[in-house]
């Protein structure tokens, strides 16, 4: 997304479009995938020695979730979108594209989850337990077989 400073008009002008989902630069990230178009809503304005662009920005992904594994999608959106860009002499005009990209790769979440309830996959057999239960036997709790154990020693 690029601004022609000049066109700026001296009240501030509006940007409103996109930019294709191949400025991610995903292609071949196995968990993460732009499902459509960078969308951006901004405002640039001209101010002393500078050029203020603020508004919103966001982007489709389908995102692998980290308990089941399987896809989801979401909208990962910076509505404070804001960045001061100095006006350097010579320069006509503010590539925004890395800046944009990177505000809305910062919306997504670390730990992606599909659902808060996800119950993820099944530890011993792998089953996605959001599908039901596996039937694996429950697992006797750890931390009591321990002290089980210490128990044992005491003389
Ligand atoms: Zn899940
Ligand atoms: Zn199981």
């Amino acid at each position: 997304m690029i601004i022609e400073i000049s066109k700026i008009s001296p009240e501030g002008s509006r940007y409103t479009g996109e930019d294709p989902a191949e400025v991610f630069e995903l292609e071949g990230n196995p968990d993460l995938c732009p499902t459509g178009p960078i969308r951006y809503d901004l405002f640039a304005a001209i101010v002393s020695g500078g050029v203020v662009v603020r508004g919103r920005v966001g982007a489709a992904f389908d995102l692998r979730c980290g308990r089941c594994a399987e896809f989801f999608s979401t909208f990962a959106e910076d509505s404070d979108f804001i960045r001061d860009y100095p006006l350097r002499e010579g320069c006509q005009e503010l590539d925004l594209t890395d800046d944009l990209r990177e505000a809305v790769l910062l919306r997504l979440p670390v730990y992606p989850v599909c659902r808060g309830e996800c119950r993820g996959l099944c530890p011993r057999c792998g089953r996605n337990l959001n599908d039901g239960p596996c039937g694996c036997p429950p697992e006797p709790p750890a931390a009591t077989d321990a002290w089980k154990a210490l128990d044992g020693l005491k003389i």
